[in-house]
């Protein structure tokens, strides 16, 4: 069956066997065959993951490094070395199993996450308006289109309301297409002719309509001309990238230090080459920090899925960091910082303010309006459509209104630029338009007023008195709607002109209960939270200073405003403004640019398929999960399901948070691998006829004692409140901010120490101060940890609290343990050790616990002298 466009919409439904009122269960049971999974993208194979991870730059060093130690020592004859290196190619194999479970990890809650963001459609079923997956579609399904909606599958019209649709995605041409259902087209006509039929990914700009689903999937037009899926881009975070390069610049800085050593060493000891090369091999493993991609990529995952858990859904990683810097918060009104549950609460009939028991008769103009020029729909006790028209239907229901004389014959869409939306109705034997929208601007199209059962001229007393009612209506929170009517006699005549003004209606819309709170951290955390609504000015206002957004009318800016201002203007003025009110979508892109050009972090929300813009042009764009069409949410970075501002400010709680641990965790990282690295090289130049620590042991206390507490780092509550500091600043890096001296400060205490007990050891035997050495290198890092989880030990007030990090120290213990007592202590070329030794070991570790404390102490009184 094909070629849909020929066919007349009954002949399509009878071909389908489908009809207007949708598919009934049993009819869709039957039809599950029609359904088209959606194609996944393919998943790598584990081994190549595994394989990808030996593709890195300091992998490739310890790869051959050990291949070169396995190949001498078979040259030599020297069983030892052979051994040795093996055992560095097992700890890689497991660094690198470590890094492809992560990714795999990472993958499947992204994964997940997919499913929370799947898109949805509207369908008619039984009767009844449902939403469905788009997955769930079968052939002769009825969809409904509304501004917004992203076509679901290759629909044959059936229904169009002025209806546009932007088809760029798929015939490149960027002029919307007006759709009209009745036409009938010839067999031959080009897609971008196809004007009775909708094609799956093409975008629904205005109007409304249905259609009947007549290809899915592959079969649809797009599923055509477009190839199979390919695999997913890997998407990398500016800090991830960030850290990836300054591991390159390490490796190479590494290998240098490794190849001066390995001359020195040779020049001293000319014979032991084997020897200078097994430093050089060391100080290579000891410096270079292997884990920390794989480290970081499960900090960023578990931040991920924990955002999902609190409704934010993160579409984009590199958004999770982006949040953390956030400064200013741009949000919607309605729906965001309101309820978006709307009840008629005032009505003026152009006499009387009526603001207690509403009353009006049943032929009223303004009631009329009001139930006519109306999309929502009552379903078995439930109100279907905008939250506006629902309650202004459920208005009309109290007075007994009853709309079965009329029909609806055309419509003129709401549209947030417009404001304003029109009916052309029959009844009575008459033809009369009904128009409702932002009063203000209803009011230019108005030339005459219903007053006293009478049409008379609107004359400009009148529209200033109407002007000051609807101020007045504003300054109560209330949402104001105009409604205006005329009768048409020939079609030209509908348009919005020359109306008779009906009457206004006032809805409130309340501020959501946790708004108020969410504002006032919004502002600890020294953000700026900006409102930016289509709502009238003193409407806007009223709920900005109920939240406390806005103190004085001085911080409003109307649309009109807006657009006198040049782009200077703004510039100068945007600081001081915290309310956008009577705006339309395009101006959100202006708004956005002027906040960025002053240096701020911008996050905006949007819901309409006009938002698209602002919310790409921001540095975090924020969808709505319930209320945001299919357009928002897709080229959002995160979604907020609950469609509530309090989600935003805890996102941004949690977007803090990650970062502050990454940046514990790679401080953590880097002084432990410098230690490692400066004490092998202390050590090799006082006395290079001795092994300071074999390559095995540095791995070992780099893979385990390194990456396993790192992870934990990850997961640490932070000690104070987040949001009771400004946001970091664009230009902070993640050594900035003291962080960087703290990691040569720190790591300069930890060399001293290892030295220390090294040299100690020597004083029994060489063997002896290895495995003091490494010993000491590792239980230091368990006590560094300890310490670094906190800015200062008396602030923290619950210190077990993090279960990963006890259950880190416990397993590294555990496992030195096992190392130190059994005789897999030869696999790592360990002695055993006396009583006295181990308490030397374990007081220079504690040691460490006590430098890194006081070193918090001067760091936090410079950090406050320097108002940080
Ligand atoms: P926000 O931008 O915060 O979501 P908003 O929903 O008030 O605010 P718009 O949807 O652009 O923004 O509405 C602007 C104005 O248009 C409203 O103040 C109201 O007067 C009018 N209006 C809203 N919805 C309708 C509608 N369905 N029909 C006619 N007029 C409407």
């Amino acid at each position: 069956m094909s070629n849909f466009q020929t066919k007349s919409i009954s002949q399509t439904l009878k071909d389908l066997a489908s009809s207007i009122d949708g598919l009934s269960d049993k009819e869709v049971v039957a039809r599950e065959h029609t359904k088209q999974k959606e194609e996944k993208p393919k998943r790598r194979n584990f081994a190549f993951k595994i394989f990808d991870q030996f593709a890195d730059l300091m992998i490739i060093v310890l790869l051959v490094a050990s291949a070169i130690s396995i190949a001498i020592g078979f040259v030599q004859g020297q069983v030892e070395e052979i051994v040795d290196g093996c055992i560095i190619l097992a700890i890689v194999l497991m660094n690198a199993i470590f890094g492809a479970v992560q990714e795999n990890k990472a993958e499947k809650s992204l994964e997940a996450l997919s499913k929370l963001t799947a898109s949805e459609c509207l369908v008619l079923r039984n009767k009844t308006r449902v939403k469905i997956g788009c997955d769930q579609l079968v052939q002769g399904d009825i969809v409904l289109l509304e501004s917004g909606s992203i076509v679901p599958a290759d629909l044959r019209l059936i229904e169009t309301v002025s209806l546009k649709i932007n088809e760029s995605s798929l015939t490149g041409e960027s002029e919307e297409v007006e759709k009209d259902c009745n036409l009938l087209l010839s067999k031959n006509s080009a897609i971008s002719q196809q004007k009775n039929m909708a094609f799956k990914g093409t975008i629904v700009c205005s109007g409304h309509g249905k259609g009947v689903v007549v290809a899915l999937g592959k079969n649809t037009q797009l599923g055509k001309i477009s190839k199979t899926i390919q695999e997913t881009e890997k998407e990398v975070s500016p800090l991830q990238d960030n850290i990836k390069k300054i591991g390159k610049v390490l490796t190479y800085l590494i290998l240098v230090i490794a190849v001066v050593t390995f001359v020195i060493e040779i020049c001293i000891t000319p014979s032991g080459i084997l020897d200078a090369f097994l430093t050089a091999v060391a100080l290579a493993v000891a410096a270079i920090p292997e884990s920390l991609p794989a480290v970081i990529t499960i900090i960023m995952s578990m931040g991920v899925a924990r955002l999902a858990k609190k409704k934010a859904i993160v579409k984009h990683m590199p958004s999770v960091e982006t949040l953390g810097s956030c400064s200013v918060i741009c949000s919607d009104k309605t729906g965001t910082i309101t309820e978006n549950k709307m009840a008629v609460k005032a009505l003026y009939d152009n006499k009387n303010l009526q603001q207690k028991h509403l009353n009006l008769s049943k032929t009223n103009p303004l009631l009329l309006c009001a139930g006519l020029c109306n999309n929502a729909l009552k379903q078995d006790d439930q109100c279907i459509g905008n939250p506006t028209e629902i309650a202004l239907l459920d208005f009309c229901k109290t007075q007994n209104f009853d709309s079965q004389e009329y029909s609806k014959d055309k419509e003129i869409p709401f549209s947030s630029e417009r404001k304003l939306m029109s009916v052309l109705c029959l009844g009575y034997g008459q033809k009369i338009m009904f128009s409702k929208g932002a009063p203000d601007r209803l009011l230019t199209k108005c030339s005459y007023i219903f007053k006293d059962e009478k049409v008379v001229l609107l004359d400009e007393n009148e529209k200033k008195h109407i002007l000051s009612v609807i101020e007045k209506m504003g300054e109560k929170a209330l949402r104001v709607i105009g409604f205006a009517y005329k009768k048409v006699e020939k079609d030209s005549d509908f348009c919005e002109e020359n109306l008779i003004f009906a009457g206004l209606m006032g809805l409130i819309d309340p501020p959501r209960k946790e708004t108020k709170q969410a504002i006032s951290k919004c502002k600890k955390a020294g953000m700026r939270p900006v409102m930016i609504t289509g709502d009238y000015a003193k409407t806007a206002f009223a709920i900005a200073k109920e939240i406390g957004l806005a103190s004085s009318e001085r911080q409003v800016l109307s649309g009109e405003e807006l657009g006198a201002l040049s782009d200077q203007e703004l510039l100068d003025k945007i600081d001081q403004i915290s309310v956008f009110a009577r705006v339309s979508p395009s101006d959100k892109v202006r708004i956005v640019e002027a906040f960025k050009k002053k240096g701020k972090v911008v996050a905006m929300t949007g819901d309409g398929v006009n938002d698209a813009p602002s919310l790409k042009s921001a540095n975090i764009g924020i969808g709505m999960g319930k209320s945001g069409t299919d357009v928002a949410k897709e080229v959002a970075d995160i979604i907020i399901s609950d469609d509530n501002f309090a989600t935003i400010i805890v996102a941004v709680e949690e977007g803090r948070k990650i970062y502050q641990n990454i940046q514990k965790t790679i401080k953590f990282l880097f002084s432990a691998n410098l230690a490692e690295m400066l004490s092998l090289f202390v050590v090799t130049l006082v006395c290079p006829q001795y092994v300071f620590l074999f390559p095995v042991q540095l791995l070992f206390t780099n893979l385990i004692s390194d990456s396993l507490p790192a992870v934990a780092l990850g997961v640490e509550e932070p000690e104070y409140d987040l949001m009771n500091v400004p946001p970091r600043s664009k230009k902070e890096g993640l050594f900035s901010g003291g962080n960087g001296v703290s990691i040569i400060a720190l790591g300069l205490v930890q060399t001293a120490l290892v030295v220390v007990s090294y040299f100690v050891g020597l004083a029994y035997s060489p063997e002896i101060a290895t495995t003091m050495g490494f010993y000491t290198l590792n239980i230091i890092q368990m006590f560094y940890l300890a310490s670094m989880r906190t800015k200062s030990l008396f602030i923290k007030s619950k210190p077990f609290k993090n279960k990963m990090f006890l259950l880190a120290v416990g397993f590294c213990f555990g496992l030195m343990g096992l190392f130190a007592f059994s005789p897999l202590q030869n696999i790592l070329k360990l002695e055993s050790l006396s009583l006295g030794q181990w308490g030397i070991i374990f007081a220079l570790s504690f040691a460490m616990f006590v430098a890194s404390e006081v070193y918090k102490i001067i760091e936090n009184k410079i950090m406050k002298r320097r108002g940080r």
